[in-house]
């Protein structure tokens, strides 16, 4: 066991959500400093519903969601400076340039950062005179998280940002996390992609049905839920078949 205890930085308690044919169910978990924690779960399991949640994008029937210890619906808007979050849906003006987009955002960031920005740009290979239908599905998500970056958000909450990148974008994605995180950025992201989570998670929150069904440090998931020699890949599918026992 270890000798401190690493501060969660967002608690979700008690999230509902219901629609005609899928019900979110007193989804709870939280979410720690400069750990990466993998949401997983199979389409339609309640991943983006929640995350849309976490963010009021979508309005939660009852529930509780503190940032930084506050409650987020009293204090949006503040809480917001310090959160990167990638949705997906982010309306990306089909005719606009990268460079007006941000041009625009960057004024309602305090914190934004233009030399860190002019670094992700580089990293992520984006062209800023690029317009957005230009931009493949990957290339959109590396601009979200461009913005993300450059305001230094301390909560990155991203729905499936490896999904649309090739293999060699989604390890250079996964190498950044990993180096953001020991700058004490806490990263929450959603996937289907098993093997994002062996590459970099810390933790695990796994999602069926709409109800949290294990939400435990990566160790601890396989060491509750693995068979021998069994991968995580293996064991989540076995899992997903309902054959909880180890
Ligand atoms: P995931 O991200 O895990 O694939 P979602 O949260 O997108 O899952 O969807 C969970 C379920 O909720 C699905 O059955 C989906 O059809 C349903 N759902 C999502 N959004 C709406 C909505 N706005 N109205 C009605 N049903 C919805």
């Amino acid at each position: 066991m270890k000798g401190y205890c690493i501060m969660s930085i967002v608690e979700i308690k008690n999230l509902n959500k219901t629609y005609p044919s899928f019900r979110l169910k007193d989804v709870s978990f939280s979410i720690k400093e400069g750990e990466i924690t993998g949401f997983v779960g199979r389409n339609g399991s309640g991943k983006t519903t929640t995350i849309k949640s976490m963010l009021n994008l979508v309005h939660p029937d009852s529930g509780e969601i503190t940032y930084f210890g506050k409650s987020f619906i009293e204090n949006e808007t503040e809480i917001k400076q310090m959160l990167g979050y990638s949705t997906g849906t982010i309306a990306w003006y089909p005719r606009k340039r990268l460079k007006d987009v941000v041009e625009v955002v960057k004024r309602f960031y305090d914190t934004w950062d233009e030399s860190a920005y002019l670094k992700y740009l580089e990293m992520f290979g984006l062209d800023p005179s690029k317009t957005a239908r230009e931009l493949s599905e990957g290339m959109k998500v590396k601009c979200n998280l461009l913005i993300a970056l450059s305001h230094k958000a301390k909560v990155l909450i991203l729905d499936e940002p490896t999904s649309g990148l090739d293999p060699f974008s989604r390890d250079e994605l996964l190498g950044l996390f990993k180096r953001l995180k020991k700058e004490g950025v806490a990263i929450f992201f959603s996937t289907h992609i098993i093997s994002d989570l062996e590459k970099c998670a810390d933790n695990i929150v796994y999602i069926t049905n709409g109800e949290i069904a294990a939400s435990l440090s990566n160790e601890a998931f396989f060491n509750t839920y693995s068979k021998d020699g069994e991968s995580l890949e293996d064991c989540i599918l076995r899992l997903e078949r309902g054959e909880f026992n180890a």
